[in-house]
């Protein structure tokens, strides 16, 4: 089958290689992989979840079983259920997660609790958006003590759009922050009022979906006294960020991390999806094959936010 392989930083390769046995694992066939700024992060600089290289990558996955036959979404990951995170019932912060990589290709194995069914008449693109999904998912639910009528968003990429979604669906007023113009068009599409940039001190809940560590300020910066701030965002591990000491401490600023997503997420965000209640469709972009990943995955994102679709058989 065929496969993208990243064998060194910024060196990927479309190859044939052996195809996937379900001795241990379910075979899936890939019918769409989306791609997100992850993608981006592990071709440019690695990742710690690639594993030595020659590394597979793609972690939004949906495809048809080939032992029954089902449409399932392939989660990344599967927690180990004994860890103490998993024990206190945080297994996105499972300390021996098992990573479910490789839907960049035609065929991915992948350990049975790692399957989600999809619901009938959600297409394969979008239920692979139930991923970044999910990770929204819990990213509101990090912050759902907050008494707040109104949210803020900084960042409009696809992370940022639904995650303002989920906030509009939550009942809350949400102001999100983009510089594009067409992100804030894509922003008020779905309930959201937009904004070039957030008023500093102004907001009692931010939600950080940039990943930059000039973002994570602005984030905290934008925080009312009292505020919550959410870090959905991620900075390539290893960054030293320098984030204001006034406010953290005068103004008791509650800064969180949101990361990754449990298994009742990612369901919750299936049905998000095919209830039409998160329109998968305004954030789906070209639907590309195997061999166009690396040139588009080296584009500069502009413009409006919209998730590559990978079609391996392409
Ligand atoms: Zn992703
Ligand atoms: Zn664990």
């Amino acid at each position: 089958m065929r496969a993208a392989v990243l064998h060194a930083r910024d060196d990927l390769r479309v190859e044939a290689v052996a195809e996937p046995e379900g001795d241990r694992d379910v075979v899936v066939r890939v019918e769409a992989a989306t791609a997100c700024g992850t993608d981006v992060k592990m071709l440019r600089h690695g990742h710690r979840v690639l594993g030595p290289y020659p590394s597979r990558f793609g972690h939004e996955t949906a495809g048809v079983r080939l032992d029954t036959g089902d449409r399932v979404l392939v989660g990344d990951s599967v927690a180990c259920g004994a860890c103490a995170p998993c024990r206190a019932g945080r297994p996105q912060i499972c300390r021996a997660m098992t990573w479910v990589l490789g839907g960049f290709a035609e065929f991915v194995a992948a350990p049975a609790a790692a399957l989600h069914p999809i619901a009938d008449g959600l297409d394969f693109a979008g239920a692979a958006m139930a991923e970044p999904l999910a990770a929204c998912v819990h990213a509101v639910a990090r912050a759902a003590d907050s008494a707040a009528d109104g949210a803020a968003v900084l960042g409009g990429g696809t992370m940022g759009l639904m995650t303002a979604r989920l906030l509009v669906l939550a009942g809350r007023s949400v102001t999100l922050a983009d510089r594009h113009p067409e992100r804030r068009a894509q922003a008020e599409a779905i309930g959201a009022r937009a904004v070039a940039s957030l008023h500093a001190g102004g907001h009692p809940l931010v939600f950080e979906a940039v990943g930059r560590p000039e973002a994570w300020r602005a984030a905290v910066e934008a925080a009312a006294p009292g505020g919550i701030v959410v870090l959905v965002g991620g900075c390539p591990s290893g960054t030293d960020v320098a984030l204001p000491a006034g406010p953290l401490h005068y103004d008791e600023l509650d800064v969180r991390g949101a990361f990754h997503h449990s298994p009742a997420e990612v369901d919750r965000a299936l049905d998000l999806l095919a209830s039409g209640a998160v329109d998968w469709r305004g954030l789906a972009g070209a639907t590309i094959g195997l061999d166009d990943l690396a040139a588009a995955l080296r584009r500069p994102a502009d413009g409006e936010a919209r998730k590559l679709v990978v079609d391996p058989r392409r």
